[in-house]
C-alpha cells in the first residue's frame, strides 16, 4: 500500500502542498509549487510520474526544475496547461485509470478552480487540488473559476468517500473526508 506523505511550502511567504505518493515500485511527485529542492529532497526512489491538479503558479511553479531533475513524465489536463504555458506534458483524461509504480491512479476532471483541475483518487485517499480545502473550497473568484462547476465537481468526488478516505489538498493539513462532511459548509448535503 502507497503511503501519501504531504510537503509543505512556502512561495512568497503562502503556504501550499506537493505530494510524494511513494508507491510500490517507486515515487509519484502530485504539484511541484515552489521549493524544488524540499520536493526532491523527499524522494525516496525513482519517480515514475510527476502529476499535476491545476496550473496555478503556486501549483506548477518548480515544475521544470522537478522535470530536469526527475527526467519523470508530466501528467496534466490540457486545458490548465494551456493556460500554465505548459507544452511538454501527457494529457489527463477524465475517468482514466493510470497504473504508475505498482499504483493505480484513478482520474476525475473537477473544473471550477480552474477549468482543468483534476483530483487523483489513489485507493481510497483522494489528493483533490484546490478543490475541496479545510472548511472551505477553492476559490471562484479569478478568472475561467465557476461555482456551479465546483459543485458539480464536489458531487463527482463526494460518492468515493469511505470513513477511512484523508483528503489531500493544495493547502492546509490532510483532512479526513467524514470530519470535513460534518464541518465544511460549502459540501452539498445527501451524497455519501
Ligand atoms: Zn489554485
Ligand atoms: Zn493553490
Amino acid at each position: 500500500m502507497s503511503e501519501i506523505e504531504q510537503i509543505g511550502l512556502s512561495m512568497n511567504g503562502f503556504g501550499v502542498n506537493a505530494y510524494i505518493v511513494h508507491a510500490p515500485e517507486g515515487d509519484i511527485i502530485v504539484d511541484a509549487g515552489a521549493e524544488p529542492q524540499k520536493i526532491l529532497g523527499a524522494l525516496r526512489n525513482p519517480v515514475a510520474a510527476i502529476l499535476i491538479t491545476h496550473g496555478h503558479a503556486d501549483h506548477v511553479g518548480a515544475l521544470e526544475d522537478v522535470r530536469r531533475e526527475t527526467g519523470a513524465t508530466v501528467y496534466m489536463h490540457p486545458y490548465d496547461a494551456e493556460n500554465a504555458g505548459v507544452t511538454n506534458y501527457e494529457p489527463l483524461q477524465d475517468g482514466e485509470g493510470m497504473a504508475l509504480a505498482g499504483q493505480g491512479v484513478y482520474v476525475l476532471h473537477t473544473p471550477g478552480h480552474t477549468p482543468g483541475s483534476v483530483s487523483f483518487l489513489v485507493g481510497s485517499d483522494q489528493i483533490v487540488g484546490d478543490l475541496i480545502l479545510p472548511g472551505s473550497v477553492g476559490r471562484t473568484d479569478r478568472a475561467n473559476a465557476s461555482w456551479e462547476e465546483i459543485e458539480v465537481s464536489l458531487r463527482r468526488v463526494m460518492p468515493y468517500w469511505e470513513p477511512s478516505t484523508r483528503l489531500y489538498a493544495g493547502h492546509g493539513d490532510v483532512m479526513l473526508a467524514m470530519e470535513e462532511l460534518g464541518t465544511n459548509p460549502y459540501l452539498p448535503l445527501g451524497i455519501v
